[in-house]
């Protein structure tokens, strides 16, 4: 294998093909004896090439590839709150995998978490990290390409939240705002930048085979690409990659602040890549909305800094039941819906989702749960009705 320090792209419409020759063409250096971690989007329990989970097959082509470099491999996840790692391994096909390989599954919640302090954070000053990621020699990140309502797209670097133990995820969308912290810009974005400084992965992989466009992360469509994105350097894979989906990188604020940090450059135009001519291979995501109302006529979202579980309950919520929640109308006609821990103003009536929203309790309808599940808010919508 040649070594190469550039980002490597590779267009292939052959899922495993394409993911093992990104690897072979990319600076990998000897993992030979080593444990090595990779890390795929496995967060949440749904099927296979929804563009929501990493392709198992892209999983495969990793396994294989570091097997043959004679590591010693696993894989590993910390999935959302409300499911476990061996169900979202199981129902992303990446378990399947896993045995035909004989590969380790490691539920990275399954140990009690490692405090690591992170110096100079703007937003964090320590963050709980599963300790499997910590002890392992090399970490591999293998997210999808995604749009993200939150942080415009979520691509290796944000695909680290995953290696934070259970709640410590949901933490990030909970950072109370310091008082010098810039209006423009979220603290979710700092704190992804902050976990970049302390968990940069060795090495990303980006799954580009079926991305996920509009309203990522859950709750969009999934999008045939054909793509795959290999880097040592994962900011500059990710800004590649976030490139090749039709984004600015330096308008992707978690990849501006981790550039800053990490002094990795975000400006593909000075980024070395392979194939040095990317623009045949662009190919626009549909952005994920900024205003969930829009594509729910009747229905009004009210989102002040929720985490994209409950934001994932309320699009399955009006994806399901639209027609329904519209019997339970509010001022002016309309459903109101509100969720996310910073809300001011709400009109009365809301339904408040999630236990970020109990301090508003008295002011509507309150689903408890972190998140609650879309059954159970239609359940209580029903029963107040
Ligand atoms: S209640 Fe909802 S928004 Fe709040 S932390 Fe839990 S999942 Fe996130």
């Amino acid at each position: 294998m040649s070594g190469n320090l550039a980002v490597i792209v590779v267009s292939n419409t052959d899922a495993y093909a394409g993911a093992f020759e990104a690897l072979c063409r990319a600076d990998i250096p000897s993992v030979s004896g080593k444990n090595v971690l990779l890390k795929p989007n496995a967060g949440r329990a749904v099927e296979p090439l929804a563009g929501i989970t990493t392709n198992p097959e892209v999983v495969a082509a990793a396994i294989d590839f570091f097997q043959h470099q004679r590591a010693s491999v696993r894989v590993g996840e910390s999935p959302i709150m409300g499911v476990t790692a061996a169900e979202t391994f199981e129902a992303s096909g990446i378990a399947e995998i896993a045995r035909k390989h004989s590969v380790e599954l490691l539920d990275l919640d399954a140990r009690p978490a490692r405090t690591v302090p992170v110096p100079n954070g703007r937003v964090l000053s320590k963050l709980c990290i599963c300790p499997d990621v910590l002890e392992a020699d090399f970490v591999v990140s293998i997210p999808v390409a995604k749009t993200h309502m939150h942080t415009v797209v979520s691509l290796g670097l944000k695909n680290m939240k995953g290696c934070l133990r259970l709640k410590e995820k949901v933490r990030l969308h909970q950072i109370d705002r310091p008082a010098d912290f810039p209006p423009e810009l979220k603290t979710l974005d700092a704190a992804i930048a902050d976990l970049a400084s302390v968990l940069l992965p060795d090495f990303s992989l980006i799954d580009g085979s079926v991305g996920l466009e509009g309203l990522g992360p859950s709750a969009g469509s999934p999008k045939q690409l054909g793509l795959f994105v290999a880097a040592t350097d994962c900011l500059a894979a990710d800004a590649v990659a976030a490139h090749l989906m039709g984004f600015d990188p330096s308008q992707i604020p978690h990849l501006s602040l981790a550039a800053e940090i990490t002094g990795s450059s975000i400006d593909v135009a000075k980024i070395p890549t392979l194939p040095a001519d990317l623009s045949p291979l662009v190919d626009p995501f549909e952005p994920a909305p900024t205003e969930l109302s829009v594509e729910y006529p009747g229905v009004v979202v009210h989102d002040c800094d929720s985490c994209s579980a409950c934001l994932s309950t309320v699009v399955m919520l009006l994806e399901r039941y639209h027609s329904q929640l519209l019997d339970y109308v509010g001022p002016n006609r309309k459903f109101h819906i509100a969720l996310g821990k910073s809300l001011t103003d709400i009109p009365p009536g809301c339904v408040l989702i999630g236990n970020c929203t109990a301090a508003k309790k008295a002011q509507g309808l309150f689903v408890k749960g972190c998140p609650p599940v879309p059954s159970d808010v239609l359940e209580a919508i029903k029963k107040a009705k």
